[in-house]
């Protein structure tokens, strides 16, 4: 929305492209005219904006519905609702006790939002986590224009629109900032001024899986063998690296150290020592 914004996301790109070893990801900065031929409804004031030819998105609605029932198709029981207390290694299984008694067997993944730092420990991990609240204000749903996906935007397939990128340090997932939600529908208008008439259908807030420094934490555990930690924001943006890099290494029973050990909690303990 200025010159000093395009500036600060120009040289965050070049930051992330000078890291050693990283790919070409072919990113380019636009003018406004550059974007508004992809994006005819961008409103005067965008100034440019950031491309890159691999970006997508994909509706969350969607892919909770398609993980539920493939865990199902794989015969995984899903009791929600069922906080886990203990864990227990019998023989090659773990065995979870939840608030509610049912136990449940299988490999385990020592997983849960923010109360990931509570569950990890039972066996034998860490997942230091940092509260961070995000907003989001979704629309009614309009006629397809957004055809890439916005950082701070997104229109699903169903034709509704997403708006918000905010970040409060809350541990609060039911409050709601009004002044938040505000700002995020002014400037999502000034970006595409067609949203200025339309009618919000929902508003909510929730808590990020926000690791201390923001990267993901990948771990195995050394007193439980077989127990996991996949801890990260952007499990959706990170989807296809779990689905085909992290899952079949926990399938095989151990993570690559030669890929992932920078991404263990361990790090934690070097940060702290310093
Ligand atoms: C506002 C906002 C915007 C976001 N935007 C994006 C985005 O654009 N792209 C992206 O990739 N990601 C985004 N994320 C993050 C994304 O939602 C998460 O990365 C993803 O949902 C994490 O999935 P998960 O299965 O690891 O954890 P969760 O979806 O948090 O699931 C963990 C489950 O474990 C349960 N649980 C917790 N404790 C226990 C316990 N003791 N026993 C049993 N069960 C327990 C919880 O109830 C929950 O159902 C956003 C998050 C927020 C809040």
């Amino acid at each position: 929305m200025s010159e000093r914004e395009l500036e600060a996301r120009a040289n965050t790109l070049k930051r992330l492209h000078n890291q050693p070893g990283v790919v070409d990801y072919k990113t380019e900065i636009l003018d406004h005219a550059q974007i508004a031929k992809m994006l005819p409804d961008i409103g005067p004031e965008v100034v440019g904006g950031s491309y890159c030819p691999f970006d997508g998105h994909v509706n969350s609605l969607r892919l909770f519905r398609t993980l539920h029932t493939a865990i199902k198709a794989c015969g995984v029981t899903y009791l929600p609702s069922h906080r886990v207390e203990t864990i227990e290694r019998q023989g090659g299984e773990f065995r979870l006790t939840t608030e509610k008694g049912a136990g449940s067997r299988g490999q385990g993944r020592a997983g849960g939002r923010q109360r990931q730092h509570a569950v990890a420990p039972l066996v034998g991990l860490l997942a230091p986590m940092k509260p961070e609240r995000g907003q989001i204000v979704v629309t009614e749903r309009l006629r397809p224009f957004l055809h890439y996906p916005v950082t701070t935007l997104r229109q699903t397939d169903e034709g509704t629109v997403m708006i918000g990128d905010s970040k409060e340090e809350s541990t609060d997932p039911t409050g709601l900032t009004l002044g938040v939600s505000a700002t995020e529908a002014e400037r999502a208008v000034r970006q595409f001024p067609l949203l200025a008439n339309v009618n919000v259908v929902r508003t909510w807030s929730a808590i990020r899986v926000m690791t201390k420094d923001g990267f993901p934490i990948y771990d195995e555990s050394e007193t439980h063998p077989g127990a996991f930690t996949v801890c990260c924001h952007s499990g959706v943006t990170l989807a296809a690296n779990h689905a085909l890099t992290i899952a079949p290494m926990i399938a095989r029973g151990a993570l690559d150290k030669s890929l992932v050990a920078p991404f263990s909690a361990r790090r934690f303990h070097v940060q702290e020592a310093g």
